[in-house]
C-alpha cells in the first residue's frame, strides 16, 4: 500500500471498474475506491472502519437510486425521493436491488418478487392493462355500458328502426299478472310476448301464457345520427333496460325480413360465468382475496410427495422405482402395468429419470390397463380407519407444490387475465431470460 504509486481514479475506465470518488457518507473521510466490475468482491475490515457505509450506504444506495430513477414517474411517486449519497461521483454502477439473506418471519408468503417490490409493478400492470378471457370459449370478457350500447345503436344506418327491450324478470313472490300490473304502475305500456308487441292492459285481459317469452318494450326509435336529443333519450332508455332487466339490455333491429336481437350485459361475464374484474388485489396472494383457495397463498400443500414415492430415480418401474408398490401386498397395483405396458409403449425397464414427462404423468393418472398412483392413494385414503394404511399414507405425505395454483399462490381465476396471451401466473414461473424478452 505504501509503495504503490497512487493512481487517480479519474483515469480509470468505468466499463472495467465501479469508481467511487470522495465518499463522505457517515465516517468515510472522502475516500476514492475502484472496484473491478463483474467480479466477486469482498469488503472486509475492522468493525467500525466503514465497510457498510461504503457498501450499503454509498454503493448500494446509488444503485438503488438508479433503479428507482429507471422507473416511470408514475411508479416513482409511490416510492418517495431518494437522496444521492454524499460522494463526489460514482461511475460504472448498475441499477441494483439488495436482498437480505434471512427468512422473513413477518410474512411467510413473501418471495423475492414481493420483497423487491417488482411483483407490485407486475400486479399494477395486470390490473390496468390485463384483459380477461373466458376459460370456456377463450373469448374476451367485456362489460357493456350505456355508452357502448348507444354507440352500437348509432353505428347503424340512418333510418334503421329498432326497439330497446329487456327481459321481464319474474320475482318469486309475484305472479305474472302482478308483475305486469307493477309494470303498468311504473309507466310502461307495451310488452313483447314472443314475437308480438302488445299493450300490457290488453295482455292482462286474457289468460296469461306462462310459457311465453316476455320482454318489456322500453323505447322505439329510428336512427338519426345527428339528432342529439334522440341520443339522450336512447341513453336514458338503455339505462332503464339495464335496470329493469337486471343487467340485460336487448336491442332489436327491425327489418322487413327477420328481426335481429342483440343482447348486452352490464355484468363482467361470458359463457355464463361472472368474472372478477382485474384489480391489484386479485393478484395479491398474501391477502385472503387474491390467495389460492387450496394452499391459502403458500404455494405448497400437504400432499403426496413425488420424491418420497420415487426415492431412487435411477431405477426402472420394473425394478421397483415406485416405493409404495414394492411390498408383497401392494404388488397387485404394479403388475397390470408391467404386464400391459407394451400395449401402450411404456418402457418398464427404463430408469425413472429417463422417462418423458408424459410417461411420468401416466404413472399417476393410469389408463384402461392399470390404475395409477392417484387412484392408489385415493384407495389408501378411503381405508384410513385401518392403522397400516394410515402409516403407509403418512410415509408419502410431504409439502408439495399446490396442484391448484402450481405454486404461484394466486387464486385460479387470476390466470384468466392476460397480457399478450400470458397470465401473471405463467409470468412468475418463467425463467429470467424468457421473462426479460416478454417484458421487452
Ligand atoms: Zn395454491
Amino acid at each position: 500500500m505504501d509503495t504503490a504509486q497512487p493512481v487517480s481514479v479519474d483515469t480509470l475506465d468505468p466499463k472495467q471498474f465501479i469508481i467511487i470518488k470522495g465518499a463522505k457518507v457517515n465516517n468515510l473521510k472522502g475516500i476514492d475506491v475502484a472496484i473491478p466490475r463483474n467480479k466477486l468482491v469482498v469488503v472486509t475490515g475492522l468493525s467500525g472502519s466503514g465497510k457498510s457505509s461504503l457498501a450499503f450506504d454509498t454503493l448500494f444506495a446509488e444503485g438503488q437510486r438508479m433503479y428507482v430513477e429507471s422507473l416511470s414517474s408514475y411508479a416513482r411517486q409511490f416510492l418517495g425521493r431518494m437522496e444521492k449519497p454524499e460522494v463526489e461521483y460514482i461511475k460504472g454502477v448498475s441499477p441494483a436491488i439488495a436482498i437480505e439473506q434471512k427468512v422473513n418471519t413477518r410474512n411467510p408468503r413473501s418471495t423475492v418478487g414481493t420483497t423487491t417490490e417488482i411483483y407490485d409493478y407486475l400486479k399494477l400492470l395486470y390490473a390496468r392493462v390485463g384483459k380477461t378471457y373466458s376459460p370456456v370459449s377463450g373469448e374476451l370478457v367485456t362489460r357493456d355500458t350505456v355508452t357502448s350500447v348507444v354507440d352500437f345503436i348509432f353505428s347503424q344506418e340512418e333510418g334503421t328502426r329498432l326497439m330497446v327491450l329487456c327481459p321481464l324478470i319474474k320475482h318469486q313472490e309475484r305472479s305474472l299478472s302482478e308483475e305486469l300490473t307493477v309494470l303498468l304502475q311504473k309507466g310502461f305500456t307495451r310488452i313483447k310476448v314472443n314475437d308480438e308487441v302488445l299493450f300490457i292492459e290488453e295482455v292482462l285481459e286474457d289468460e296469461l301464457d306462462e310459457s311465453a317469452e316476455y320482454r318489456i318494450l322500453i323505447d322505439r326509435a329510428s336512427v338519426q345520427p345527428d339528432d342529439e336529443d334522440l341520443q339522450f333519450r336512447i341513453a336514458d332508455s338503455v339505462q332503464t333496460a339495464f335496470f329493469e332487466g337486471e343487467g340485460i339490455c336487448e336491442i332489436e333491429i327491425v327489418t322487413r325480413e327477420s328481426n335481429e336481437l342483440h343482447r348486452f350485459s352490464d355484468k363482467f361475464e361470458r359463457d355464463g360465468i361472472v368474472f372478477e374484474e382485474p384489480s391489484v388485489n386479485l393478484f395479491t396472494f398474501n391477502n385472503p382475496y387474491g390467495a389460492c383457495r387450496t394452499c391459502e397463498g403458500f404455494g405448497k400443500v400437504l400432499g403426496i410427495d413425488e420424491d418420497l414415492v420415487v426415492p431412487d430415480k435411477s431405477v426402472s418401474v420394473y425394478e421397483g422405482a415406485i416405493a409404495p408398490w414394492r411390498s408383497h401386498s401392494m404388488k397387485k397395483w404394479v403388475e397390470p402395468l408391467l404386464k400391459n405396458g407394451i400395449r401402450f409403449d411404456f418402457p418398464i425397464h427404463r430408469p425413472y429419470v429417463d422417462l418423458t414427462e408424459g410417461q411420468k404423468e401416466l404413472l399417476w393418472t393410469g389408463n384402461q390397463y392399470f390404475k395409477g398412483l392417484n387412484a392408489f392413494f385415493k384407495h389408501l385414503e378411503s381405508k384410513t380407519h385401518k392403522i397400516q394404511y394410515r402409516v403407509m399414507l403418512s410415509r408419502y405425505r410431504g409439502r408439495t407444490t399446490c396442484p391448484e395454483c402450481k405454486g404461484t399462490r394466486l387464486r385460479k381465476d387470476a390466470a384468466y387475465v392476460k397480457i399478450n396471451g400470458t397470465s401473471i401466473t405463467e409470468l412468475v414461473l418463467l425463467p429470467i431470460p424468457r421473462l426479460i424478452s416478454f417484458i421487452q
